[in-house]
């Protein structure tokens, strides 16, 4: 079947203006592309990001990073997809193919990455073009409004536990239950660790603690606004290593390295406006090591996709449609949002 001429799309003409629905032309696939009829796709902090200009996006562009369709058509170089396939696409679409680290096969760490909803069209659409190698296959058993937050949001935090390298059946403490939290709290139980939640709000805790897989532990940080009496909790929790969700406040990183126990790990999810500092005595004195993550790859989306189905991992999700993307926008600004928040079309 032919492609419409022309679309809905949530498309950025404009930064720091509210999301508008315009008609659009609809995009055609490449020889290595795939064109997906999106069913649902997430959105992101980062989305807020891209549209405070803060990543120089080429305007105008369409938003969103995290989307899960059917495929439509197959570009003609394409193989192992055909029409009718459930996919996702993760947000980093394609690399440059010459830098040191596509040389080096990290190609997500490319000098010249295209970025879905960043760099370039994005997912909030009825159709999206999409690389072939950075699109995955969705089982059956997996809805698309389930599998699109995993796109980024599961992806991510997933990424983050392992780059903490915590040996099987150690812990994992995770700062800050939001949309990536939430998933992360569920994803480190299933992976057999020992989970400590913190936030400041009870309503998040709340949340994680009426999952089936709940975390062993969660931690109020609201009597320590500042981070400055985290310590207390050094001394109580033994927990080996923890990671820095995507607060951005540098009160929740020191809280992180607070909590962390002494050859621990702080790992960085999180963009903080400010940056963030380590002080030499959690460096020195207590040898904790500070590392970045970054999304992963097709192969890391695998396996997330995988403990959520084996484990029953629940996502909380609110549904919104296309014509409310501002006022879904307006709420999680408010603060009042929990979990993930996903357009469906
Ligand atoms: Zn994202
Ligand atoms: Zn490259």
């Amino acid at each position: 079947m032919a492609l419409p001429e022309t679309m809905q799309a949530i498309q950025i003409k404009q930064f720091n203006a509210p999301y508008a629905v315009p008609q659009v032309a609809v995009p055609k696939p490449k020889s290595n592309q795939l064109s997906i009829r999106i069913k649902a796709a997430g959105f992101c902090h980062t989305d807020l990001m891209a549209l405070n200009n803060e990543f120089n996006s080429p305007l105008p562009y369409i938003d969103s990073h995290e989307g899960a369709g059917v495929v439509e058509q197959v570009g003609s170089d394409v193989q192992g997809f055909v029409k009718g396939d459930h996919v996702g696409c993760i947000n980093f679409d394609s690399s440059c193919g010459e830098c040191p680290d596509c040389s080096a096969g990290r190609v997500i760490y490319c000098d010249r990455p295209q970025m879905k909803g960043l760099t370039i069209d994005g997912a909030w659409a009825e159709y999206m073009v999409a690389d072939a190698r950075t699109t995955v296959k969705i089982p059956e058993s997996v809805d698309l409004v389930t599998a699109a937050p995993l796109m980024c949001a599961g992806l991510s935090v997933y990424g983050g536990i392992k780059k903490a390298g915590v040996p099987p059946g150690g812990s994992i403490g995770i700062i800050g239950i939001g949309g990536l939290g939430h998933i992360g709290t569920q994803l480190a139980k299933a992976m057999g660790y020992k989970v400590a939640a913190v936030d400041i709000k009870q309503t998040s805790l709340d949340l994680v603690n009426s999952r089936r897989l709940k975390p062993d532990i969660s931690l109020l940080a609201t009597e320590d606004p500042d981070g400055q009496g985290a310590q207390c909790y050094a001394g109580k929790v033994s927990w080996a290593r923890c990671r820095c969700s995507r607060h951005r406040k540098q009160p929740a990183f020191d809280f992180a390295a607070a909590i962390t126990r002494k050859h621990g790990t702080v790992v960085l999810l999180g963009q903080p406006d400010k940056g963030i500092t380590m002080s030499f005595y959690n460096m020195i004195f207590r040898d904790l090591k500070l590392v970045g993550s970054l999304i992963g790859d097709t192969s890391d989306a695998e396996e997330p996709m995988n403990l959520v189905n084996d484990h029953k991992v629940e996502i909380k999700i609110k549904i919104w449609k296309l014509d409310q993307a501002e006022e879904m926008r307006q709420e999680y600004l408010s603060g009042k949002s929990e979990g993930k928040n996903v357009i469906v079309l």
